[in-house]
């Protein structure tokens, strides 16, 4: 089993000490590639040397909805000069998106996102993109602009309907932690009863911990879990759930292939 772990913030201080040995680890579990997303230009730099410096790691770049309003004068004309220069190991615009939660400042996400959407038209990239509360924003927007190259509603919750919208949109839906919680069954129903394609894993590590292990920083070790359950849910074996899920990361992230192998 060869598992992509497509949504894993391995640049956080939570993973800094012993990354090299703690990534050995996942590989001896079965997670052996990740994708991190940025989150804003503060961690851009961080991300690339990550890449850099260990094998299995890609990474998208971009503006996280919770940082819009971090971010300094210019940063997408930085944005844009640094996807124009191709930098290895690049796959994807992300994070962005939309959170329309009460407590998140709202002022310039809509514009942030829909810059981003064009820049991921502009250069050709898969979006990874956060819809929290906003799904229904989210597909709107999404279907205004139609990328072509789509991309991954990460950490989805939602209903199936919601869940088809995004796929005929182009986007596959990342599945978590979240189908750990007996609570979650709307979206548990939506990801059993979804094309098996239309899915992607991941654990956003560290944040989304498992039932049960909440408090404690989540890891893509989760994601070995995490894919039992799926194959579960939907009564597929596990080696063919396992096998499809990875052929479906590879359509998403077309240039992953390549930003892996240094
Ligand atoms: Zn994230």
């Amino acid at each position: 089993m060869q598992l992509t772990d497509t949504h894993c913030h391995l640049d956080f201080p939570v993973f800094e000490s012993d990354l090299a040995t703690r990534l050995a680890q996942w590989r001896q579990l079965g997670v052996g590639e990740y994708i991190i997303p940025a989150v804003g230009e503060e961690n851009w730099t961080r991300v690339m040397g990550l890449a850099e410096q260990h094998a299995g790691i890609a990474y998208g770049l971009g503006i996280h909805p919770w940082y819009v309003g971090a971010q300094t004068e210019g940063v997408l004309a930085r944005l844009h000069a640094l996807l124009a220069s191709e930098p290895h190991g690049l796959v994807a615009i992300g994070e962005c998106g939309l959170d329309l939660r009460s407590q998140v400042p709202q002022e310039g996400q809509v514009e942030m996102f829909e810059a981003q959407i064009r820049l991921a038209m502009e250069f050709d990239l898969p979006l990874i993109v956060h819809s929290v509360r906003a799904n229904d924003t989210v597909a709107k927007i999404l279907r205004r602009f139609k990328p072509a190259r789509g991309g991954v509603i990460h950490a989805f919750g939602g209903s199936l309907q919601q869940a088809e919208a995004f796929w005929q949109l182009g986007f596959r839906l990342g599945i978590g932690g979240v189908i750990s919680y007996e609570r979650a069954n709307k979206t548990r129903e939506a990801v059993r009863d979804m094309p098996l394609e239309a899915l992607l894993l991941e654990t956003d590590a560290p944040d989304m911990p498992l039932q049960g292990q909440q408090g404690e920083p989540n890891t893509p070790a989760s994601l070995i879990t995490i894919v039992q359950l799926l194959a579960q849910l939907r009564e597929q074996s596990l080696a063919d759930v396992a096998s499809v899920l990875h052929e479906s990361t590879r359509m998403a992230f077309p240039r992953l292939g390549k930003a892996i192998n240094t």
